[in-house]
């Protein structure tokens, strides 16, 4: 069939989410292709950072316990509100800290070197903070990254097989972390069979979920997760420097947290002041300091959008949507030398499309002069991001002939191909 601009018009007239378009700021004659790595502001997230700010005008201390959102509970609050996104109870999920700082806590937590186990299995194509942080973990255990940071191979650059990733948990292995949703090539790891084989070994898993979070739906307590972390600006619309979420499967609670502060404290224990740490006996125990009262409250507004219309049904706009992005890109694009670098089979692609082009880099500051908001990643990916809430079947139709336009025109000769600071 011919994939045409009256086709999209009629998606868009069909789809069940498209009321939610207009609860978000979109800049007007710009497309925004970037939401897998800044979400965009909703009227909801907004309203909620200032009903916090007016918490703040109205109630001074006292907006820990009153006002619009007590803060004091605010972590907890938005755990139980992430929850159905992760498939954890409410008491499993908190929301604090971020990615990288969340990871850090983790390891501290569950690497527990003892006698031969001592090494920690991740993949070669993770991203690179969730690697610093292991390597620094392990330094802080006296162990050399060099040797005791297993790194799986992929076959082709862009791919994890799950056999591989498998092989690779032997008995020296006492942690596994990896992502759920690659960053690059948004390939979805099997995570139930990976987690099932990790179970069978007594290896402890844990994933990065920031590819996944908001996009997919995961059922990490049914699995047998052991913990996950992820950040909330990408998929969940949080907010730059939004604060990080994270999972501790319950079958864990008591264990001591490895990086305490007072906020890992039961609640009700917090304010006795005592020198010695009671912690909560949830994810809650987790935390570290005092949350981040701003950077939380757009999450109330943002994950009520969520709520509203189901995970399921994101997934599956989703999923159509970025299979629509494929065929135009294969109908209108295939002789132009870009190649189609994510999974097309539904189950293992997450929410984006990956293109790959050695001219990648000037071909983004081309889509970028022409209104287009991509991502681009080093060193030869375009990433394009059709989000379910907010982006139209009429845009996708239209970033397409955009992008033919530049390729058949060779528009992106003239800027240089690099990267920008940030890409
Ligand atoms: C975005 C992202 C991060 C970012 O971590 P921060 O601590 O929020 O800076 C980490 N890991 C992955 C896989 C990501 O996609």
């Amino acid at each position: 069939m011919l994939f045409t601009l009256e086709y999209a018009k009629q998606l868009d007239q069909e789809d069940i989410l498209n009321r939610f378009r207009e609860e978000f700021y979109i800049k007007p004659n710009s497309i925004y292709m970037d939401g897998n790595s800044l979400g965009l502001l909703s009227k909801r997230a907004e309203r909620t950072l200032l009903e916090s700010l007016n918490d703040w005008k109205e109630h001074g201390i006292d907006g820990w316990m009153s006002g619009n959102h007590p803060w004091f509970f605010l972590s907890e609050k938005l755990g139980e509100m992430m929850a159905p996104l992760v498939g954890g109870s409410a008491n499993e999920v908190i929301v604090t800290g971020s990615t990288t700082v969340n990871l850090h806590q983790l390891v501290a937590t569950f690497y527990k070197p003892e006698g031969t186990r001592t090494k920690i299995l991740a993949d070669e194509l993770t991203f690179p903070s969730d690697i610093y942080a292991l390597q620094s973990q392990l330094r802080i255990h006296g162990f050399d990254p060099d040797t005791h940071l297993i790194r799986v191979k992929s076959r082709d650059g862009r791919f994890l097989e799950e056999e591989d990733i498998i092989e690779a948990m032997t008995d020296e292995i006492a942690l596994i972390i990896l992502p759920t949703v690659l960053y690059r090539s948004g390939q979805i790891l099997d995570m139930k069979r990976l987690t099932a084989e990790a179970n069978r070994r007594g290896i402890l898993i844990g994933f990065d979920g920031c590819h996944s979070i908001g996009a997919i739906p995961h059922s990490f307590s049914e699995w047998g997760v052991d913990f996950a972390y992820w950040c909330n600006y990408k998929h969940l619309n949080g907010g730059p420097g939004s604060v990080g979420g994270l999972y501790v499967n319950s079958k864990h609670f008591g264990t001591a947290p490895g990086l305490a502060g007072w906020f890992s404290s039961k609640k009700e224990k917090q304010f006795d002041m005592e020198h010695s740490l009671t912690p909560a006996d949830s994810a809650g125990a987790y935390q570290i300091g005092t949350p981040h009262v701003l950077s939380l409250a757009p999450l109330l507004g943002a994950l009520e959008i969520f709520a509203e219309a189901g995970i399921e049904k994101i997934r599956a706009k989703s999923l159509k949507i970025n299979q629509f992005l494929m065929n135009l890109l294969e109908q209108e694009l295939s002789d132009l030398g870009l190649k189609i670098g994510n999974p097309v089979e539904d189950v293992r692609r997450g929410g984006h499309v990956s293109l790959e082009h050695k001219e990648a880099a000037r071909i983004c500051k081309a889509l970028k002069e022409n209104g287009v908001i991509p991502d681009f990643r080093a060193p030869n990916i375009i990433r394009l991001a059709p989000v379910a809430l907010y982006t139209s079947y009429k845009e996708v139709w239209e970033v397409v002939q955009i992008l033919k336009k530049i390729m058949t025109d060779k528009q992106y000769e003239k800027f240089k191909n690099e990267r920008e600071v940030v890409a």
